[in-house]
């Protein structure tokens, strides 16, 4: 079986793909109601929330345009905090839809400075929103997300936070951490293939929903919300995706969230500690490395192209490059969701033979 190693989307257990082959029901019938009950009850204990819990048929940027859409009005200002590819998009994403976007960006491969966000946040007051990613996929960082939201709350903003690849593997308290929006996608940690994302949404986040401008049909949360009371979601729904979430939060709650996060902080331990054995420097600031995913810095000499290739060629292992102008100059691996220590060893234990024919002579 190929050991899929990226960042997303992420191999699935078989009892979960078989969920996917059931035969379809009624999308407004009792049965569905059910299943939708199910997931949202189980969705929010991992979010660890009191919050409504929306899912959407999407990948997990149609969840960041939602958040957006849904809280925002044309000509508000919000500040996007930016440690990478992910962060930049979801400014992006803010603009595009007519908000003033304050970027406050970060060294890639560094983490956000609470600090700078405090500072940024008394520089200009008018700001409504911030956006922040708590996981930085593109380098592999974790912001501290605690941090950050309790200066965010000082000045009483929304914070809209992109959690795609880390609900589910790393310790997020959405109601302990008071974040207002928190967005995730099925196809990252939560053993699911691609097609949901799934919101959470404060209170305080609905009465900005109930004054925002944006235009929005397919991604309204409130016609979402009004729906789910009914058992529904207000178009069809992936059912397929629907009924795989629901196995997969069951094996999730199952395991038990903290057994999740301690068996993402073992693997990730283990991947930097093998990374750095080999001779490899990382390229994430150790102190805030990611524990869904790891980015390898490439030395002089690796040919990045040539490792993953000749990694997926000869040993079926599926590795994860670099984005943007990172392109070339990491890697990453990917250890989120349905993950093992064993798929870690294959992976180091190959890239000892493969990086010397990549053009890297590996520590004796
Ligand atoms: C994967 C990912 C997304 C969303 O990507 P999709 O391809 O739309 O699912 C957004 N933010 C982060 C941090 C991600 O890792």
């Amino acid at each position: 079986m190929t050991n899929l190693r990226i960042p997303g989307p992420t191999p699935c257990p078989d009892v979960v793909l078989k969920e996917m082959s059931r035969q379809m029901i009624n999308h407004r019938g009792p049965e569905f109601a059910q299943t939708l009950n199910n997931v949202t009850g189980g969705l929010k204990k991992v979010f660890q929330t009191n919050n409504d819990i929306i899912t959407l048929t999407s990948s997990g940027t149609g969840g960041l345009e939602a958040a957006v859409v849904n809280m925002l009005s044309p000509g508000d200002k919000v500040l996007a905090v930016s440690i990478g590819n992910f962060g930049d998009r979801f400014g992006t994403i803010a603009r595009t839809y007519g908000a003033e976007v304050i970027p406050l960006n970060f060294e890639w491969g560094k983490a956000a400075d609470p600090d700078a966000v405090r500072k940024a946040l008394n520089d200009n007051p008018a700001v409504k929103a911030v956006l922040v990613t708590h996981n930085e996929t593109s380098t592999g960082v974790t912001n501290d997300m605690e941090e950050i939201s309790k200066v965010v709350r000082e000045f009483d903003k929304l914070i809209l936070v992109d959690a795609v690849s880390s609900m589910s593997s790393i310790d997020f308290p959405v109601d302990k951490w008071g974040c207002d929006v928190v967005v995730s996608g099925s196809q990252k940690g939560w053993m699911v293939p691609p097609g949901l994302a799934m919101l959470s949404v404060s209170a305080k986040a609905w009465k900005a929903n109930a004054e925002a401008k944006m235009p929005r049909f397919y991604f309204d949360l409130a016609k979402a919300k009004s729906s789910l009371e009914k058992g529904q979601t207000p178009w069809t729904p992936a059912v397929s995706v629907v009924f795989a979430m629901e196995k997969a939060l069951q094996m999730m709650l199952e395991e038990g969230l903290n057994n999740i996060f301690t068996r993402h902080i073992r693997i990730a331990d283990m991947t930097r500690k093998g990374i750095k054995e080999l001779g490899l420097p990382l390229f994430a600031d150790e102190k805030y490395a990611s524990n869904t995913v790891t980015s390898v810095k490439a030395p002089e000499g690796l040919d990045v192209k040539l490792l993953t290739k000749t990694m997926r060629e000869q040993h079926d292992i599926v590795l994860g490059g670099g984005q943007m102008h990172l392109a070339g100059k990491i890697f990453r691996i990917g250890h989120l969701g349905f993950v093992t220590e064993d798929d870690i060893k294959e992976v180091l234990n190959k890239l000892k033979v493969v990086l010397p024919q990549a053009g890297f002579e590996v520590k004796k």
